[in-house]
């Protein structure tokens, strides 16, 4: 029997595929236009052809280091390890890479009848829409050191209550959430599967819905900051398309 929250899920899922699936097809070498690197730069702030140092050895080191003297660094969340080797990477590159590895996870995860009514775990989401406070949250460090192979049975979502009420695409949806949070994933398997290692920035002090996260994203933006690309609030912008088919 499928429930509300199955049928919810399984179209959340299919319309982020689908929004994945466009974005993959703007960052093609023939979906590239003049139009896309305008629309890109508008969301991000950055050209598609600026190189970025985000996940660059130095970089990261910086962001280690930073983190280790925040003084509440035991609120904090893991920190994505991955340093990118190539450091002429430009920021189409890094998304045009980054939207594939999103694809990939979200084609490997799925939607599943809970064993029985009462359980939470529907395959790779949980039903936590009993919690009012939030829409949906996942530990990025789950694929750590994973074999993709094994996102099926290991990756686990979490869904609370304010993501029953956002629309299925478009501006704060559903399909930008689930976005946002695949972006946290960390990379695994020599970088070539996994997220994005995004945050939710500003990480000082770790999580709180009473943080600007939104008002940070368009001062990241509007000032032209590289941390766009590693702000899951930034991110997950690239994907409040609609698609109408
Ligand atoms: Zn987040």
């Amino acid at each position: 029997m499928t429930n509300q929250f199955q049928k919810m899920m399984d179209e959340a899922l299919k319309a982020t595929k689908k929004v994945l699936e466009q974005r993959q097809k703007d960052l093609s070498e023939k979906g590239w236009n003049a139009d896309k690197q305008n629309e890109f730069f508008k969301i991000f702030g950055i050209n598609g052809s600026d190189v970025i140092t985000v996940d660059s050895r130095k970089e990261r080191e910086k962001v280690r280091k930073i983190r280790k003297n925040d003084k509440a660094s035991e609120n904090l969340p893991p920190m994505d390890p991955y340093i990118e080797v190539r450091d002429d990477i430009t920021a189409y590159i890094y998304m045009r890479d980054g939207v594939g590895r999103l694809l990939d996870m979200c084609t490997k995860i799925s939607v599943t009848s809970p064993i029985d009514s009462s359980q939470r775990i529907h395959g790779n989401f949980v039903n936590q829409t009993d919690i009012n406070d939030g829409s949906a949250n996942v530990s990025g460090d789950q694929t750590l050191g994973l074999n993709s192979d094994s996102y099926k049975n290991i990756l686990k979502i979490n869904i609370q209550q304010n993501f029953v009420c956002k629309p299925l695409m478009g501006y704060d949806s559903q399909a930008s959430t689930l976005c946002h949070e695949l972006s946290h994933f960390f990379r695994s398997q020599d970088g070539k599967h996994g997220g994005l290692g995004t945050d939710d920035m500003p990480v000082s002090g770790g999580f709180s819905k009473n943080k600007p996260y939104n008002s940070n994203a368009s001062d990241l933006k509007s000032s032209g900051n590289q941390d766009v690309f590693k702000n899951s609030y930034n991110i997950e912008k690239y994907f409040e398309l609609i698609i109408v088919e």
